[in-house]
């Protein structure tokens, strides 16, 4: 058989010892893969590159086009951007997928049914990693979501649960607060599910569904969310589910994947040979079958689930009652390998086959919807100042000496909740203000007049910071109302 040559990380912290324990299972189940070494994370950082990789890893990653990757440790502080997250978005991995599924009663849960997989947007929301100090006090991380992105992450979810045979796709927002960027999500989801009368759909506000997903996780088949909420609710399933330590994911794009397992390097017992190995081998087993090597994965999967019904276990989820042999990282895969060739008795057993099943999708699936230009209008400004202040009433006098002819200033916020006109004296300012400036009666502005009052502004030794476009698209506001407007 062919050799497929995939790249690897052994990463940080426990990451050397669970990648070689996957590998020696891989290389047992005589899986046809070469490997091909890269180093990322924090050797990297610590010979001077702050993005985690070096241009020779990009290299054979882009030939590989797979990755599998041990965890990676983010030092703490700025001056250093995630090496994941950079992977993630730099070779357009738009899709992350974690199932999380519970081996009762083997693995002890709460949640015997637990079987849910989370498609998580991997590109965009605060992980776009746009972040600024804006004043003494202030720091701002922007939270970015395109229609393309939602598009692409809410389709793949539909074609994912449609392959796999999963019945609902339960999409998860909080758009009561974020009516614009996850209120887009949201809509989204709700226009891509008409081609998809099939499956069963519905929205959940993010707080109630996480809430749900702790207290009734059976009830979840697939969900789809944006990128935060998406990372943090598959810790939450996979925990519950028994350990952290036993799920994968796949990092899914048009042009590449990257399969890891959803835990951090885990400082604390790293070279200690007691981690779980479980998450990267799941993982390994969603990239045998993205290799196109069915068989492997499914060779893999049982000898596993093997392993889990003989109580073999590491500490993590290794309790008296159902546990029977106490092992270490290294053990447990010699054990695995053992059981290569054996079924599970009472779990379902794995069953991957080519292609119907692959999860990666033809890349039409993931093609956005065409969409005419908006017709788009300025009707205002938002400018933010720097100012150490306190009385909105003062700044509001300052600011209305100096607006030019067509603009009047509408409105001042202070962490998005009005204060001028008529603010509340018990609402707590900081140095942070938002000042609205709208067109004088039916006068329409251009550009021009935004540059004419920042100079304005600037002459008058206000500390602008940073503005933003009013626009109406199509007739509609393309901004939020104040709290309180
Ligand atoms: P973590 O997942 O590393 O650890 C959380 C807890 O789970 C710890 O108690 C740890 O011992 C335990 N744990 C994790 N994996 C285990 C395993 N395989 N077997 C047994 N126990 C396991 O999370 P953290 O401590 O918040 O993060 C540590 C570092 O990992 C940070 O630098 C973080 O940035 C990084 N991180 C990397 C990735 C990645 O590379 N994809 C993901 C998450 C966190």
């Amino acid at each position: 058989m062919e050799k497929r040559v995939v790249a690897f990380a052994e990463g940080d912290g426990i990451g050397p010892e669970i990648m070689g324990a996957v590998q020696k299972i891989l290389a047992a189940a005589q899986a046809p893969i070469e490997w091909s070494p890269v180093v990322l994370g924090k050797q990297v950082y610590e010979s001077g590159h702050s993005s985690g990789i070096a241009p020779e890893a990009w290299e054979t990653i882009r030939q590989t086009r797979v990755l599998l990757k041990s965890p990676l440790t983010t030092p703490q502080g700025g001056g250093y951007k995630s090496v994941n997250v950079t992977l993630r978005k730099s070779l357009g991995l738009y899709a992350n997928v974690r199932p999380c599924i519970a081996y009762a009663p083997f693995v002890v849960t709460r949640h015997p049914k637990l079987d849910m997989v989370i498609v998580r947007e991997n590109e965009e929301d605060l992980y776009a990693g746009i972040e600024h100090r804006q004043t003494d006090d202030v720091v701002q991380c922007l939270k970015l979501i395109s229609r393309p992105g939602c598009e692409k992450i809410v389709r793949y979810a539909f074609e994912y649960a449609r392959k796999n045979n999963r019945s609902k796709v339960t999409c998860m927002t909080k758009d009561n607060i974020m009516k614009l960027t996850d209120g887009l999500f949201r809509q989204v989801f709700e226009e891509i599910s008409l081609e998809y009368l099939d499956i069963q759909t519905e929205h959940m506000i993010i707080d109630i569904g996480a809430a749900r997903i702790a207290d009734t996780p059976e009830r979840f088949d697939v969900i789809v969310t944006s990128n935060l909420y998406g990372d943090i609710i598959s810790d939450i399933a996979a925990q519950i589910a028994g350990s952290v330590g036993l799920a994968g994911s796949a990092n899914i794009g048009e042009h590449g994947a990257l399969f890891e397992a959803i835990h951090g390097s885990a400082p604390d017992i790293a070279g200690q040979d007691i981690a779980n190995p479980s998450g990267l081998l799941m993982a390994a087993v969603q990239m045998l079958v993205h290799l196109g090597l069915p068989d492997h994965a499914t060779l893999v999967q049982n000898a596993w689930l093997k392993t889990l019904e003989e109580g073999i276990h590491t500490a993590d989820i290794f309790r008296a009652e159902t546990s029977q042999v106490l092992v270490g990282t290294q053990a447990f895969a010699d054990a695995v390998i053992a059981n290569l060739g054996e079924v599970p008795l009472l779990l379902p057993s794995a069953c991957y086959s080519m292609p119907e099943e692959s999860q990666e999708l033809p890349s039409a699936a993931v093609a956005t919807l065409p969409r005419p230009c908006a017709r788009k209008e300025l009707v205002g400004v938002d400018i933010f100042l720097h100012w150490r202040g306190t009385c909105p009433e003062e700044l509001a006098m300052r600011l209305q000496k100096l607006g030019p002819a067509c603009m009047r200033l509408a409105l001042i916020t202070n962490r998005g909740v009005k204060v001028w006109p008529g603010g509340f004296a018990e609402t707590s300012c900081i140095d942070h203000w938002r000042c609205r400036f709208l067109p004088i009666g039916t006068k329409t502005i251009v550009h021009g007049d935004i540059l004419g009052l920042l100079t304005a502004m600037d002459m008058a030794g206000l500390d602008f910071i940073k503005m933003e476009n009013l626009c109406q698209f199509d007739g509609v506001p393309g901004y939020a109302l104040a709290q309180g407007q």
